[in-house]
């Protein structure tokens, strides 16, 4: 088959990783790195050892959503060319945004982004993980596909807004992870609802139900609906996210449930 050229072409292993869960979508800003962050925060609430890469090289998000901003990776002593990432409420985390400034754009083509990438994931010094929780870059590109060729993933969560032109675009990524033999366990409805917290009244802002639909078509796992929330929101942009402020919140239950299905 034809590869993205750049970087090594042996598959890379990560020995002290058990699983490795990426999280996907077709298109940005449909929450995938919320999505990511309080999944990654829900495993560690059920007692597992979890790290979260950044792999959005493009648009690095998690630095800020993680309270990170200021942070940066620190050489190991005890494991020779390696990088000890900066940790935030229990989990290990690396991102190119620890190593870039934030006004920076990046601007490397395809290769370089994929060897920055391998990069992180190599040179981090992960330690015993049970769950590697990786942040996808949007979309079906170079990356994603490298990622799932050279990476041994346990399987891929698909984030997707209820229109159907982001369900379009999920269905795209489904079937690139069924093309390269990545093991799918299922969709993701994030911005499902919106419930006024006044009187309780919900509104369907994008739709509803869109994402339980396509998942029952393409015969994968429907993982539950996350509402759009302005605390969700706030969480993210302040870097103290909802499964951390308010663990047994109904938010936080809601990631419990999805979290169950994956780990
Ligand atoms: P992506 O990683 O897909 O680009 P982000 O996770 O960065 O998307 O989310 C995009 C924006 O939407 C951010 O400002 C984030 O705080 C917000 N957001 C994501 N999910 C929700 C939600 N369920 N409710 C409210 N805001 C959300």
């Amino acid at each position: 088959g034809q590869r993205p050229q750049g970087g090594g072409q042996m598959p890379l292993e990560l020995p002290t990783v058990r699983s490795i869960v990426t999280v996907a979508s077709g298109k940005g800003g449909v929450g995938k790195s919320t999505t990511s962050v309080n999944l990654a925060l829900s495993l560690v609430a059920k007692g597992l050892k979890v790290g979260l890469l950044d792999a959005d090289i493009y648009g690095p998000s998690l630095p800020r959503m993680m309270g990170l901003r200021d942070a940066k990776p620190v050489p190991s002593k005890e494991h020779q060319g390696k990088m000890i990432p900066p940790s935030a409420f229990g989990m290990r985390i690396m991102s190119i945004g620890f190593m870039i400034e934030e006004e920076q754009p990046v601007i490397w083509r395809g290769p370089m982004a994929m060897g920055a990438l391998e990069q992180l994931l190599r040179d981090t010094d992960w330690g015993d993980l049970d769950v590697l929780v990786v942040d996808m870059p949007p979309g079906t590109g170079d990356i994603q596909l490298s990622m799932a060729q050279r990476v041994p993933v346990t399987g891929a969560v698909i984030v997707s807004t209820p229109q159907d032109i982001a369900l379009l675009d999920a269905r795209k990524g489904l079937n690139m992870f069924r093309k390269v033999n990545v093991p799918v366990f299922g969709l993701i409805e994030n911005m499902s609802y919106y419930k006024c917290p006044e009187c309780g009244h919900v509104d369907h802002i994008f739709d509803h139900g869109g994402a339980h639909k396509a998942a029952d078509e393409l015969g994968v796992p429907f993982l539950g609906e996350i509402p759009l929330d302005l605390k969700i929101r706030l969480g993210a942009d302040e870097g103290k996210p909802i499964v951390q402020t308010e663990p047994e919140g109904e938010h936080s239950k809601a990631y419990g449930l999805i979290a169950d299905k994956i780990a």
